[in-house]
Order: structure tokens, then sequence, then C-alpha cells
């Protein structure tokens, strides 16, 4: 058997409504009970952000600690990872939830193109956020829309901004970023080798129908993998997911395609270097 898989779960994040798929939850209480199964299901991750009730992203940090004691209670073990992504709120608003400590929150390190607008993350932004996530002992996940995102991530890293070894993901897929390219993919793991060591570990995520995709990639290069609702609504072309738990299965099902055993909680805690109490 390869090495455990972390698999990740994106539940809610700023885009997806009901609309699109009704199984997306929104309030505190359904985003735990989805997180419930999701956990169940094989996923040791949950990334978060939060919603207003109109379904408008939040940067409300009542609602970030509403959530974290949800899922404390209801998960007991699962890594919470909060999102300081920047359609939950702009500048420091960001950052706003950081003092909860949650195992982990995620840091975009550089800006680039999203959709319909810039994805800004100008340098003093950053900086803040980073050191936030120092002093309240968060782990960082480094998400990286190009290439010059990991090696800015080393750069913080060699400075102390950032303390662990850094753990990258790719995002693959998103419209006029990088998209979901294997050559590039390939490359970001070899430049994630030659910076922070062969050991290291790193993961990846892709939007829409790429999301199945960079599971399989991620999965069998040895890499961790992140599904979803966030990122992705449907289970194929045809059909909605009918659950985060259900894409969650789906990455399962990849891991064992790989011979790789899906990480349990503890494991995920001792790869990521988190602490295993509660
Ligand atoms: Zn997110």
């Amino acid at each position: 058997m390869g090495k455990p898989c972390i698999i990740c779960v994106a539940i809610t994040g700023s885009l997806p409504t009901k609309a699109a798929n009704p199984a997306v939850p929104i309030t505190v209480s359904e985003q735990v009970e989805s997180t419930h199964a999701a956990f169940e299901a094989g996923a040791s991750i949950c990334h978060a952000h939060v919603r207003n009730a109109d379904e408008t992203p939040s940067s409300d940090p009542e609602k970030f600690a509403a959530l974290k004691e949800g899922l404390e209670t209801h998960c007991p073990g699962m890594i919470i990872q909060f999102s300081t992504g920047g359609r939950s709120g702009a500048g420091l608003e960001r950052g706003g939830m950081l003092s909860l400590k949650p195992d982990m929150a995620s840091l975009s390190v550089g800006s680039n193109n999203f959709p319909t607008r810039v994805y800004e993350n100008p340098p003093d932004l950053v900086n803040w956020l980073a050191s936030e996530m120092v002093v309240n002992g968060v782990k960082p996940e480094i998400e990286a829309f190009d290439l010059s995102h990991i090696l800015t991530a080393a750069e913080m890293h060699a400075k102390g901004q950032i303390t662990d070894t850094p753990y990258v993901q790719f995002v693959m897929g998103v419209k006029n970023a990088m998209p979901a390219d294997r050559e590039v993919f390939d490359f970001y793991i070899k430049t994630v080798k030659r910076l922070f060591g062969e050991d290291a570990a790193w993961c990846a995520a892709g939007i829409g129908p790429n999301q199945v995709v960079l599971n399989e990639w991620a999965i069998s290069s040895g890499g961790h993998a992140r599904t979803g609702l966030e990122d992705n609504v449907r289970l194929t072309k045809e059909r909605l997911a009918a659950s985060n738990a259900e894409l969650v299965a789906r990455a399962v099902g990849i891991a064992e395609k790989y011979e790789r055993p899906v990480a349990t909680w503890q494991q995920a805690r001792e790869i990521l270097g988190l602490r295993l109490g509660g």
C-alpha cells in the first residue's frame, strides 16, 4: 500500500448557491451536518467559509466561532481549516477569525485573475495574514494559483513568515487563472520537492469538471486531495452531487484504485505536524 492520502472537503465556499445545488450547506447547522457525513465518508480536513442567511459570503467571526464549536462537537479530531480568501471580505476582515485559532487557514500569497475580476492579494495584506497565523499558531495552506506563489511561499518560509514547511495546494481550472495542465502540474510537484524536500506534503484542487481530474492526478502522484461542493457541484455532467459526502466517497474510490489508504484524522494531523489533542 502507498502512503496515506488526506482528503480535504471544501464544504461551502463563497460562490455556489442552493439554486446551483440544494445540497450546498449555508447555515452553520447545515454545514456541521454536511461535514459530519463527509467526515464519516473519509474526509479529515474541513475547509470552510461562512455565509449570511441570504447566501452571500460573510467574514463574521461569530459565525466562524459557531461553526468551529459545532465541528469540534460533531466531528472530533477533524482538522478545521478556515478560508482567508478574498471573496468573503475585504482587507483585514479576511483574517478576523484567525484569533479563534483554527488548526489551519488558507493563505493566498499572490494575485491572479479570477473569472470576472482580479483576485487581489497585495503584499502588505499577505504579510499581515501570515503574521496573524504565526501569532495564533494556525498552520497555513498555501493556495498556489500560479507557479510564483510556490516560490513566494519559499521566500516567506526562509524569512520566518511561515514557520512550518509550507503545505502547498495547487489550484487548477479557475477560469482566467492556471488551467488543469498536466505538464505544469508535474512541474509544480518538482518545484515543491526541490524547495521543501522530497517528502514535503502537498495537495491539489480542481474546479468544476477538473475536480475529479485533479483528484486522480494528486492521488496517483503521492499528493493529497481536495473535493467538495465549493469547487464543484456535479458528480457527473448529467447529475448534481447529492452531498459533500458523495464527492468524498468518489475521492476515496480513487485512493482505493491507486492503493492508497485514506488518512484517518490522526494520520492527517501527523502528516501535517498538527497537535493530536483537541
Ligand atoms: Zn475556499
